[in-house]
């Protein structure tokens, strides 16, 4: 089956998936889909049998029409190596009735990895199939986290290089100090005095500056974004429900065919989408659990119909789901808009214009795979807390607000079918809620500091990541002004 992708606000817009990743946003604003979603050509049976980068290639070619088997072959295998500290890359830890699939064994142990250690082979080759000879620039402005995923994973891949702005005091230190200490001569990390909206805003400037664009061509280069948007960060995460499910159908937990929930810890709707259509692709699983933070608009979402981002941001300790504009809702919306561009079109000008939308009734009934709920800080921590103490496993607080959730899930509907629920960042990331959370903080010692207090009470070692950032040089020590941030990029690409 030949997948193309289409834009949800213009089905006339039309392209190979390889034409979608360079794009990564349609021209008309809207999110490319997939025209139909294929169904698993190997059994499970058969999957369990493979190994992550096997199970990676069976999924993704699926989606990605227009690779050929060797061009994915090689992005896989470039992608999926010894940048992850565990062979099974993301391994199931079984604690306390729920099987957490830790998606946190890349290079900045967080999630993001997943996606962002294939994205830049899956763009430069599809740059080679478009005959693109320009050198890809990739332009991010970040509050944290995507940031330093996004550098891990550009970091020496020949024909690219990577820019990413973040807001000089508005990151943690561990943040911090993982962006400015990164390696590879392609990547160049930039403080700027003013916020993370303004390093946006000036990241889209860039992309919208007509002469710019003409003065990079000129000098082989052209932008590209590593968005969260782009479906080559979503299609790699399809991977792992498939290949978590088939583990437990290895180690026989479960019997192929048998139906699992899955719950994941929610902000931009990525991650949990792509659970979405690997449930369209055929794999058994019954409800997807969308757990919010206090920042609950996608859990009013699902009780309500009405999507409405009219109302105070809250900053929590789950910092990476404090959104209000779930990006990625907009291709549920469209598939449970039957696929009609017209309707998804009208429903995020309304986002745009007004906050807020609401999807009709008939709409509404198509929900019914999904369930919503939120757990606000307090739960999480107490979340953190009751795991440790019945088990010895910590987790992140993102992962506690799902694990936190689906307790309550779970005495909603004593529904009490297998659960996996992503784990989507290492509790070393997070030392310090984490800590104050099992009642070994320290408020004398810094985050970093915190680290090795976590790995004698955890007993797990801790990780390369953090290690690393304890001794490594600062390589990048650019600051600047909001408006100064093209002439940066042009001095950076020596134009
Ligand atoms: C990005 C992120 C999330 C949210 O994932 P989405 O795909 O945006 O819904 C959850 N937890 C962590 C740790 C993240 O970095």
């Amino acid at each position: 089956m030949n997948v193309e992708y289409v834009s949800t606000r213009d089905n006339s817009d039309r392209v190979s998936a390889s034409c979608a990743i360079l794009r990564g946003l349609a021209l008309d604003g809207g999110l490319y889909v997939p025209t139909s979603i294929p169904k698993l050509s190997r059994s499970l049976t058969e999957l369990a049998n493979m190994d992550y980068k096997q199970v990676a290639f069976e999924v993704m070619k699926l989606m990605l029409s227009d690779f050929t088997d060797d061009e994915l072959k090689s992005c896989i295998d470039g992608a999926y190596d010894s940048k992850f500290d565990t062979e099974q890359i993301a391994p199931l830890s079984y604690a306390d009735g729920a099987y957490y699939l830790e998606l946190y064994h890349g290079k900045t142990i967080a999630f993001k990895d997943m996606a962002l250690s294939i994205l830049p082979y899956l763009m430069t080759t599809a740059a080679r199939k478009n005959n693109i000879t320009n050198e890809i620039v990739i332009l991010t402005a970040t509050s944290g986290d995507t940031g330093k995923a996004a550098l891990a994973g550009f970091a020496d891949v020949p024909g690219t290089k990577i820019i990413v702005f973040f807001p000089k005091d508005g990151v943690s230190d561990i943040q911090k100090r993982q962006m400015v200490t990164q390696k590879g001569d392609n990547t160049f990390v930039v403080g700027i005095n003013g916020n993370f909206d303004q390093a946006q805003t000036g990241v889209k400037k860039m992309f919208g500056d007509a002469s710019l664009k003409a003065e990079l061509d000129k000098a082989g280069y052209q932008f590209s974004s590593a968005n969260s948007i782009n479906i080559g960060r979503l299609v790699p995460q399809i991977v792992y429900y498939v290949y978590a499910y088939t583990r437990l159908v290895k180690e026989g937990k479960i019997s192929a065919g048998d139906k699992i929930n899955v719950t994941v810890p929610t902000g931009n709707f990525g991650n949990i989408l792509a659970c979405y259509y690997a449930k369209q692709m055929g794999l058994p699983v019954d409800r997807l659990i969308c757990a919010s933070n206090e920042n609950k608009v996608l859990y009013d979402f699902f009780t309500t119909g009405t999507y409405d981002r009219n109302r105070e941001f809250h900053l929590t300790s789950s910092p990476s789901m404090d959104i209000l504009i779930s990006s990625n809702l907009e291709r549920l919306i469209y598939r449970i808009a039957d696929c009609d561009d017209g309707t998804d079109s009208e429903l995020m000008r309304e986002l745009r214009e007004d906050g807020k939308y609401t999807i009709t009734p008939a709409m509404k009934e198509k929900l019914s795979d999904f369930y919503g709920n939120f757990a606000d800080q307090k739960e999480t921590e107490q979340e953190i807390r009751r795991v440790f103490e019945d088990t010895g496993y910590v987790l992140d607080p993102h992962t506690a607000v799902a694990s936190a959730v689906y307790q309550k899930f779970l005495s909603d509907t004593g529904d009490d079918k297998p659960v996996v629920i992503a784990s989507t960042a290492s509790p070393y990331k997070f030392t310090r809620t984490v800590m104050r959370s099992i009642g070994h903080d320290d408020p004398d010692k810094s985050d970093i500091e915190l680290t090795d207090d976590l790995s004698a009470v955890s007993g797990v070692k801790v990780p390369e990541a953090i290690e690393e950032i304890k001794t490594a040089p600062v390589r990048h020590k650019t600051t600047c002004e909001v408006d100064e941030m093209p002439s940066v990029v042009k001095g950076f690409l020596k134009i």
